[in-house]
């Protein structure tokens, strides 16, 4: 072992190579980056080789100096690689809640690009050429778009649950319905959040049912407030019955310290009950039955980016303010901008703008041209794989609409000889990488979410992987 250890020729002898110029050339690399890497990896190989593990040349053969260079270049590609990326989602799912929930539109995008690559007025009063705050941003839109008399933007819905609570309830009782203490996928639970808090919880009803009565019969001096939870990642069924946000209101209004808040998970600005997608509540119309609050999620239905958005009643939202935890759940200007730009789509009604919109909303006629084009494509490329078009089901995603099928069609790719399972996974390690759907050993592409330049991307990964196939090629 000494002996192979000593046999490794020098640094600066490596460096002298013609192998080591071509190296830093083909990587772009200075002289002294190149070096840099040639040492890590002559560590790590020194380390293979007491380990028993390298599997290269040994020191003393040709072949050994190019494998040191090989190896360096593999050391480069992990250290530069970005961990957070783009993918191309083709499972159906809309808001996928692993796959960054909605996707940001094309004019949002420009507009977070020239706020966050410029000076702005995120804290500055242009008309008072003084201090200013990041509050009065997207308020305006909100409140015309709500009907609220005041907002504010928190960094994510779970944040504006634990601000409410923690500024308004703070050792004081918080009324919730048993059938609403829900669990939100990633471990968000209603009833740790409110401890965390430092609010009482008390819970009223039974997991099935709950009436007004419930609720009146536990007001007492220390109630700061009725919350109603929306129960966004399920439904029940049968025998159930639960109070209404207006008799909620109406109960919370007979007494001077209750204040009535309902965490609407999702929440719409658009009414996809028109196109019969889901009964998702219109904000509006919350606000309009008289909730003193309510918050609801950037990043699920409204379709921009992650965000908390707390809107209601002026002197509640005020003291949200002015609570030092708003300083600690502050959203940065890229959100602020992010979301102001989505809810001028709103106000604009150019709500296709919005690519969460247009995708739930997006006719299944449209998504069956543009499955039968991807075959067509396919074909025309002589792949190997069998194709087939059938209909199916995309999801809204996101915890939200859990009941809700939207029609769509579905191109499923299978190879006699390459099992689903490996197609899937040598699909997702493309480049960019194509997420799809895997069901009874075949691959499903929705195309839903796909854009025109993605689909060509698809198109692209696809003969590129029946080429890898074909060829028998290894794959990395
Ligand atoms: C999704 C959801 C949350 C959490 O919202 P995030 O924006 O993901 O933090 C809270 N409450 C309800 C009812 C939800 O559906």
């Amino acid at each position: 072992m000494k002996e192979l250890l000593r046999k490794i020729p020098p640094i600066h002898e490596a460096l002298e190579t013609g192998g080591f110029n071509r190296f830093i050339e083909i990587n772009d690399l200075s002289f002294n980056q190149g070096k840099e890497l040639v040492k890590e990896s002559v560590t790590s190989i020194r380390k293979y080789i007491l380990e028993g593990t390298w599997e290269g040349p040994p020191p003393d053969t040709q072949g050994f100096l190019d494998a040191v260079f090989m190896h360096a270049e593999k050391i480069k590609k992990q250290k530069y690689s970005i961990s957070l990326h783009r993918v191309i989602n083709a499972s159906g799912t809309v808001l996928h809640t692993n796959l960054g929930r909605a996707r940001i539109g094309a004019e949002t995008i420009e507009h977070i690009s020239s706020v966050a690559g410029s000076y702005n007025n995120l804290e500055y009063d242009i008309d008072e050429g003084k201090r200013g705050t990041r509050h009065t941003h997207a308020e305006k839109f909100i409140c015309e778009l709500t009907g609220a008399e005041a907002a504010m933007i928190v960094n994510n819905n779970a944040a504006a649950v634990f601000l409410i609570l923690s500024a308004l309830a703070k050792n004081k009782e918080v009324i919730v319905s048993r059938g609403e203490l829900v669990e939100i996928g990633g471990s968000f639970r209603i009833s740790s959040i409110m401890e965390e808090s430092g609010a009482k919880l008390v819970e009223v009803g039974t997991t099935n049912k709950t009436h007004l009565k419930d609720y009146q019969g536990h007001i007492v001096e220390d109630t700061a407030m009725i919350m109603k939870v929306h129960q966004s990642n399920f439904v029940m069924k049968g025998f159930t019955s639960a109070v209404e946000s207006e008799e909620l209101a109406g109960l919370s209004k007979e007494y001077d310290h209750v204040l009535y808040y309902e965490d609407l998970g999702s929440g719409a600005l658009f009414d996809f009950s028109q196109y019969g997608i889901g009964e998702e509540p219109l904000i509006s119309d919350v606000i309009e039955k008289g909730a003193d609050l309510v918050s609801f999620s950037g990043d699920k239905l409204l379709g921009g980016p992650q965000a908390g958005i707390i809107a209601g009643k002026k002197e509640a939202v005020d003291l949200l303010k002015k609570h030092q935890l708003a300083r600690v759940l502050r959203v940065d200007k890229m959100t602020i901008a992010a979301l102001e730009m989505t809810l001028l789509h709103y106000l604009k009604k150019e709500e296709d703008k919005i690519p969460a919109v247009f995708s739930i909303t997006r006719p299944k006629e449209d998504i069956h041209q543009q499955s039968i084009k991807l075959v067509d494509q396919l074909k025309h490329r002589n792949v190997s794989f069998i194709l087939e078009l059938s209909e199916g089901i995309s999801k809204v995603g996101g915890g939200t609409m859990p009941e809700v099928e939207l029609d769509t069609y579905l191109v499923s790719v299978q190879h006699n000889r390459v099992p689903a399972n490996e197609i899937h996974k040598r699909l997702r390690k493309q480049d960019p990488g194509v997420i799809t759907r895997i069901h009874q050993d075949r691959i499903f592409i929705d195309l839903r979410t796909v854009t025109p330049e993605e689909h060509d991307e698809i198109l692209e990964a696809l003969v590129e992987l029946n080429g890898q196939i074909e060829n028998d090629l290894p794959f990395s």
